[in-house]
């Protein structure tokens, strides 16, 4: 299904970008050396109940996962990438973090997610592949707008993280989002220009460019949740969700606090 929101929803949908924007960026000021997996998800469940937001993770049982995910945020450390589930682990310097979260607020979702890195001496892998992702959300952003098709923005994706060097994942990636999280259509992080559904003002979507520094594969963890690279190397993702509008496209996930 595809949900096309009315003005009321879309301002509803900008404060819970606004909300979700501003617990991942308190998540990273928090998140130091010694921070546990868990701690970040009982901050982070305190944050939204205290907004009156509901999680779209505590009883998310989707077909790729093992059962209700049971957390409040995704927290993928190094060679973990997607769908973290938040275990009894401490982050050291120099561990490269990916948050995820979505949240329903005034019965409209947002989803974003942000890469960071552990104390003040990343190493610059790390710091160019993060910043690959987020090169390449900026390229699917500039590409979306009404008129646009999805492959134009999947292309615009996949070809940053093509020329900065990364192989491209294609099982998962961007969708629409609206009343639930997880909607058509979907968007590839690679793709052909001119291809697919055309935008419309009013519709929601999360753009998710994500890579491993080495690898395509993806490998399950026990949990039945957690995907790492194949090859244990290190991985970033970068997500915002945005609004297309009658002039082109709105960040809504953006922070209104420092990170
Ligand atoms: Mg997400
Ligand atoms: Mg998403």
């Amino acid at each position: 299904m595809i949900e096309i929101l009315s003005p009321t929803e879309l301002a509803r949908a900008k404060e819970t970008g606004g909300l979700v924007a501003d617990i991942l960026q308190t998540m990273k000021s928090r998140s130091t050396a010694g921070t546990n997996l868990f701690d970040i998800d009982d901050w982070a469940r305190a944050m939204i109940l205290e907004a009156g937001a509901v999680s779209c993770y505590v009883d998310y049982e989707p077909s790729f996962g093992r059962g209700p995910f049971g957390h409040y945020i995704c927290t993928s450390v190094n060679d973990a990438v997607l769908h973290g589930m938040p275990r009894d682990q401490a982050l050291a310097d120099g561990d490269l973090v990916s948050l995820d979260l979505a949240v329903s607020l005034g019965g409209v979702v947002a989803d974003s997610a942000i890469s960071f890195v552990v104390g003040d001496s990343p190493e610059p892998e790390s710091v160019a592949m993060i910043t690959a992702t987020e090169r390449a959300l900026a390229a699917g952003i500039a590409a979306a707008g009404p008129g646009a098709r999805i492959g134009d923005l999947s292309h615009a994706i996949g070809e940053v993280l093509t020329a900065a060097g990364y192989p491209v994942n294609t099982e998962f990636g961007g969708h629409g989002v609206g009343s639930t999280m997880h909607q058509e259509p979907h968007v590839s992080n690679a793709g052909r220009p001119g291809r697919g559904y055309t935008l419309r003002p009013g519709l929601l979507l999360a753009l998710e460019p994500w890579v491993m520094a080495d690898t395509a594969e993806l490998v399950t963890d026990a949990d039945g949740w957690t995907l790492r690279s194949a090859t244990g190397c290190r991985t970033a993702h970068s997500e915002h969700t945005i609004a297309i509008t009658p002039d082109g496209a709105e960040i809504l996930t953006l922070p209104t606090v420092q990170g």
